[in-house]
């Protein structure tokens, strides 16, 4: 069996996993066979949980990739949420256990997190100020709908929550912080966030409803705040509600995606064909606006126009429903996309504002920033940065 050598560099906190020797430098790593990435990087020692971004000779890669020889790996930790402080990446401690503070909008995700017994803040009176000394002190990643608060250059970990509806928020949640792992239904209040304790029915029993009374047996308790808990069919429904969440996650059906781009949001609209990725990359834009799926079908626009260059026909596309979105007041939710050669035709429909549930971040126009328009294995992909 021929051996192989692969250079490697390990940064930030991924180092605590490593011997000494190869802490913060290069080193070589010998192999046999074409052991995946995500294997290899197990055998140094690093938990492939730890791991946000790995690099082969300068691209990323995914954990499925195939380790070659001669190959240059660098390896990047989990970063907590997009960083605010553009000077100082390195976080002085990494948040193994993240725990949460919310802005006084996400009252809906609170719940569902604290039903999964993760650890979060919510109060629908906090002040700005209150929330980033909490976040501060108690060492908490802020969420938010909200960038302002995030631009207190006093905290370290915030996040930005893209989506307005709930269920969405907590699919981004899990994700961007990898909370899978550490869901443990049944152990927090929902109401107060402290910690909740099995209880003997006895103890309790004067003050549960007569039907409760007789159906159950298994008790929790907050000690904080004296609410009692047990597992009911609202709390059962409830779970349900949280387990398709956390199967529609998995299964990644999604047809766009977005990427962080400084205080702006990055879209990847993606597709069997260019119109498909363009129709991807309408929803995302105006996913960020408002969710998409409780937008009435009721209002209907058209348009065209000439673009030989695919990549600037990706942003006069998006440009083109914002102008006429606002013009016309409208959130739209659905979107066709037809091209012959250098002339691009556009149907979409939505609502008029009014009429719509919710509004989330409006979106200002799309940029040249980021900007790419490719096919990659049969799949198209169209990607640029929208200014919000
Ligand atoms: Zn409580």
């Amino acid at each position: 069996m021929s051996f192989f050598q692969a250079t490697f560099r390990f940064y930030e906190e991924l180092n605590d996993f490593l011997p000494e020797e190869k802490r913060k430098v290069d080193f070589c790593h010998s192999f046999a066979g074409h052991p995946s990435i995500k294997d290899t990087i197990e055998a140094l020692g690093v938990p492939h949980t730890e791991v946000d971004l790995i690099l082969v000779n300068g691209e990323a890669v995914d954990f499925h990739y195939q380790l070659q020889d001669q190959d240059r790996v660098s390896v990047y930790p989990m970063f907590e949420g997009f960083d605010i402080s553009a000077v100082n990446k390195l976080r002085p401690k990494p948040l193994r256990h993240p725990k949460f503070i919310l802005d006084v909008h996400l009252g809906k995700l609170a719940k569902y997190l604290r039903m999964l017994g993760i650890d979060c803040v919510y109060r629908n009176d906090l002040s700005d100020p209150e929330i980033v000394k909490r976040a501060v002190d108690e060492n908490r990643i802020v969420l938010t709908r909200d960038k302002g608060i995030l631009k207190h250059t006093v905290i370290q970990h915030g996040y930005f929550i893209r989506s307005s509806d709930p269920d969405l928020q907590l699919i981004e949640v899990l994700k961007r912080f990898d909370l899978i792992h550490q869901i443990k239904p049944f152990d927090r209040c929902l109401e107060c966030n402290a910690q909740i304790r099995p209880i003997a029915k006895e103890e309790i029993i004067d003050r549960l409803p007569p039907r409760t009374k007789d159906f159950y047996k298994d008790f929790c308790y907050c000690d904080q705040c004296q609410k009692i808990y047990w597992r009911g069919s609202h709390y059962e429904n409830m779970l349900g509600r949280i387990n398709d969440v956390v199967k529609t996650m998995n299964s990644d059906t999604k047809k766009y995606d977005y990427f962080d781009h400084e205080a702006d949001i990055g879209i990847i609209g993606k597709g069997n064909t260019i119109e498909e990725a363009f129709v991807s990359g309408a929803e995302a834009m105006f996913a960020i606006m408002s969710e998409l799926t409780t937008v009435k079908l009721v209002q209907e626009i058209q348009f065209d126009f000439e673009e030989n260059d695919d990549e600037l026909a990706f942003v006069e596309w998006l440009n083109m429903l914002i102008a006429f979105a606002r013009e016309k007041g409208l959130q739209l939710a659905k979107f066709e996309c037809r091209r012959d050669e250098a002339h691009w035709y556009g149907k979409a429909w939505g609502d008029r504002w009014e009429n719509c549930l919710d509004r989330g971040t409006e979106v200002k126009g799309a940029t040249l920033t980021s900007l790419n328009v490719l096919q990659r294995d049969g799949q198209w992909q169209a990607r640029c940065v929208v200014d919000v």
